[in-house]
C-alpha cells in the first residue's frame, strides 16, 4: 500500500489557536482550517479529512451542533473528531463524549499530548478502514465481494427509489468453468477467475458503477442511472473483452477460449418491489443466454 499523509481539518475561531496546533501538527500532516462552521462544513466534504480537530466555543454555529451537522455527512461517517476545549470545561467534556466525539484535548495545549492524541486516533481510524476493506474484499480476487454487492445495490436501489431513475444490474456467468477445472486443474481454474475480475473491474469506467464477485464464476455488476441501452452496450463490452483475453478452454463447447455469458436486467424501482426482483430478472436473462449457446448477452423481457 503507498503511504500517503494523513489530512486534518483545525475548526477554530481563534486564529491563535489554529496556529498553535498548526505548528505542532504540520510537519507531518497535511493541514486544512476553517474558522467557522459552515465553512469547516464545506472543505470537510471537499478534503474528507482523516481527523477533524474541533473548537466547541465558536459565535454563531458552536462546535457541538458544527459537530451534528458533520456526522450527517454520510462520506465522513468513520472520520473521527476531537474536541478542543478549555481546561475548565469538564461539563462540555462529557457533553461531547456523549455526542460521540473520539477524544478531547484542553487548552492550553500541550504540544506532545496533540502530536500522540493526534497520531493515536489516525493509527485507529487506519485500522478501522482496513477492517472494513478486508470485510467487504473479495480473498481470491481483490474485488468487491457479496457483501459488498449487495450493500452497495441497495444503497443504490434506495437512491434510485427516490430519484425515479432507471438502474441496471448485470449477471455475468463464466462459460463451462467446471470443465476448465477438471482439465487444467484449480490452481489454473483460480488464477483464471483472478484475471477474468481484474478484468472486468477494469471495464468500470464510471466512479458511480459497481462490478463484485457475486459467488463461483459469477460476477455482479450494478449499473446506477443506466437504461437499458446502455447496459446491453456495457454487457457486450465486457462479453467481447474477456472472449479477447484468449485464455485457452478446450473443452469450452461455446468457443476455444474462456468466454462469459451476461444477463442484463433494467427497472425503475418503485416501493413495492425489492432488489430481488431485480436479481430474478437478471437471472433469468443469464438462463436464456445460457440456454442460447453461451458465450452472448440476454437481456430480460416479461413474459
Ligand atoms: P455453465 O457454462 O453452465 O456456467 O457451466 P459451469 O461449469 O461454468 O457452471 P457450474 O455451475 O456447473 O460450475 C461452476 C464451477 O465454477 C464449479 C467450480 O469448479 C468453479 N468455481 C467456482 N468457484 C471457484 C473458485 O473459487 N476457484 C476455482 N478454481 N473454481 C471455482
Ligand atoms: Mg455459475
Ligand atoms: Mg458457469
Amino acid at each position: 500500500m503507498i503511504a500517503t499523509i494523513s489530512k486534518i481539518l483545525i475548526i477554530d475561531d481563534e486564529p491563535v489557536n489554529v496556529h498553535l496546533l498548526e505548528v505542532m501538527l504540520a510537519s507531518d500532516y497535511e493541514i486544512h482550517i476553517a474558522l467557522n462552521g459552515p465553512e469547516a462544513l464545506k472543505l470537510a466534504e471537499q478534503y474528507l479529512p482523516d481527523l477533524i480537530l474541533l473548537d466547541i466555543v465558536m459565535p454563531e454555529i458552536d462546535g457541538f451542533e458544527t459537530f451534528r451537522r458533520l456526522r450527517k455527512i454520510e462520506s465522513l461517517a468513520n472520520v473521527p473528531i476531537i474536541f478542543l476545549t478549555a481546561l475548565e470545561g469538564k461539563a462540555d467534556e462529557s457533553c461531547g463524549l456523549e455526542l460521540g466525539a473520539a477524544d478531547y484535548i484542553t487548552k492550553p495545549y500541550n504540544a506532545e499530548v496533540v502530536r500522540l492524541r493526534v497520531r493515536n486516533h489516525l493509527l485507529l481510524k487506519q485500522q478501522r478502514d482496513l477492517l472494513v476493506n478486508i470485510s467487504l474484499t473479495d480473498g481470491l480476487t481483490g474485488v468487491p465481494n457479496r457483501r459488498r454487492f449487495d450493500e452497495f445495490l441497495e444503497l443504490e436501489w434506495r437512491r434510485a427509489v427516490r430519484s425515479k431513475t432507471m438502474m441496471s444490474l448485470l449477471l455475468i456467468d463464466i462459460d463451462w468453468f467446471k470443465q476448465y477445472n477438471d482439465i487444467y486443474g484449480h490452481i489454473a481454474g483460480d488464477e483464471g477467475l483472478k484475471e477474468i475480475a481484474r478484468t472486468l473491474c477494469e471495464m468500470m469506467r464510471r466512479p458511480s458503477d459497481l462490478m463484485a464477485r457475486y459467488g463461483g464464476e459469477e460476477f455482479g455488476c450494478v449499473l446506477p442511472e443506466t437504461d437499458a441501452a446502455g447496459a446491453l452496450h456495457i454487457a457486450e463490452l465486457l462479453r467481447g473483452t474477456v472472449e479477447s483475453l484468449k485464455i485457452p478452454h478446450e473443452y469450452s463447447h461455446a468457443a476455444p477460449f474462456v468466454t462469459v455469458s451476461v444477463g442484463v436486467a433494467c427497472m425503475v424501482p418503485t416501493h413495492g418491489i425489492s432488489t430481488i426482483t431485480l436479481v430474478q430478472e437478471a437471472d433469468a436473462a443469464l438462463y436464456t443466454a445460457k440456454a442460447g449457446g453461451r458465450n452472448r448477452v440476454s437481456t430480460f423481457h416479461t413474459p
